[in-house]
Formats: C-alpha cells, sequence, structure tokens
C-alpha cells in the first residue's frame, strides 16, 4: 500500500520501511503485531506496514521520545539501548536551491542545524547535509516543497536496505 504521503504527492512507487529508532532490524520480523508503539507515539508517525511498524516523516518527525520503546512489550529484545536511525537526510538533485531558485526550508525545520547553506555568488545557497549532526530525524522531510529531501543509509547505499 503507498504511503499518506506518496498519495498526497502524485508517487506511485512503495517507500522504504523506516524502523523506530533503536529498533533491531531482524527483530521486525519476529514483532507481534501488538500496536503498542503505533498507539504511544505523540507524533502519530508510526504505523503497521504488512504488519510490521514503519514510520512515515511526511507531516512530522522522530523527536526520540522513546514512547515506542517504552511501550513495547519486547523492549529488552528488541530495541538497542540508543534511539538511534541507521540513515541521515539526503538531499535530491530537483531542490529548488540547486535548480536556481532561493529556498531554505529544509533548514529552518532542523532541530539539528544540520542543513548547511553554501553562499554562491549569482544564485540561491546549496544545501549540504552534515551527515555527523543529521539524526536522521525525518523533521525536515514534510517541509520540503517539491519533496526533494530522501533518506539514505549511513555511509551506505539507499534506505531500500531496510525495506
Ligand atoms: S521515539 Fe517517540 S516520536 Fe519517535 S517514533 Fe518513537 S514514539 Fe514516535
Ligand atoms: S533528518 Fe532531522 S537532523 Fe537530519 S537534516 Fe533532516 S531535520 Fe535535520
Ligand atoms: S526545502 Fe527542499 S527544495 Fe528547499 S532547499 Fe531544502 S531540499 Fe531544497
Amino acid at each position: 500500500m503507498l504511503s499518506r504521503r506518496a498519495l498526497l504527492r502524485g508517487h506511485l512507487r512503495e517507500e522504504p520501511r523506516i524502523l523506530p529508532p533503536g529498533l533491531v532490524r531482524p527483530v521486525a520480523e519476529i514483532c507481534q503485531q501488538c500496536r503498542a508503539c503505533v498507539d504511544h507515539c505523540p507524533a502519530s508517525i508510526i504505523s503497521l506496514k504488512s504488519g510490521m511498524p514503519a514510520l512515515d516523516f511526511s507531516f512530522e518527525g522522530c523527536d526520540f521520545c522513546g514512547e515506542c520503546r517504552d511501550n513495547c512489550p519486547h523492549s529488552d529484545v528488541f530495541f538497542e539501548e540508543d534511539l538511534t536511525f541507521p540513515h541521515t537526510a539526503q538531499v535530491l538533485s530537483h531542490c529548488l536551491a540547486l535548480n536556481g531558485v532561493d529556498c531554505q526550508s529544509c533548514r529552518d525545520h532542523c532541530p539539528a542545524d544540520a542543513i548547511r547553506f553554501r553562499p554562491r555568488a549569482g544564485g540561491p545557497w546549496h544545501p549540504d547535509v552534515a551527515q555527523d549532526d543529521c539524526t536522521g530525524c525525518g523533521a525536515c522531510i514534510g517541509h520540503c516543497p517539491t519533496n526533494a529531501i530522501s533518506i539514505s543509509v549511513r555511509s551506505g547505499p539507499h534506505v531500500d536496505a531496510q525495506s
């Protein structure tokens, strides 16, 4: 099933699964589908996708509150101690600023100040994501007017590896 984001933006491609922060990936395969994480996420960004939890950053990012882990009946086995994501944000080539249109919306909504704009003579400044500072929270994604922010596995290929 396509995500709400994909439907709203007219995309036909299934988006990759993003697991709650700290959730150990193989554990998703034995998740009991109890929905505790879905029901307790204050940002309402978790849903069950093919029976397994999946985050949607279309409208909200994750603030690492830990409610998903704290309410999971198997948290001691399923979650790592650190609530981290294995991905970071990535600006795609159809970003407005990269195509001559002034925009810094992503930077304005990044709680980690991880999006830096490089000054450029004669045109809009270009965005760069500081990989060491990006937490992968996804807060920038829903604020990009052209859906030009994706996520990529840290120092690896595209996040499809999480699907
Ligand atoms: S850490 Fe909090 S905001 Fe993030 S997915 Fe879990 S419950 Fe939602
Ligand atoms: S994913 Fe979060 S930390 Fe990373 S650039 Fe986007 S808003 Fe900033
Ligand atoms: S919000 Fe989107 S279009 Fe605007 S600068 Fe950031 S990535 Fe580019």
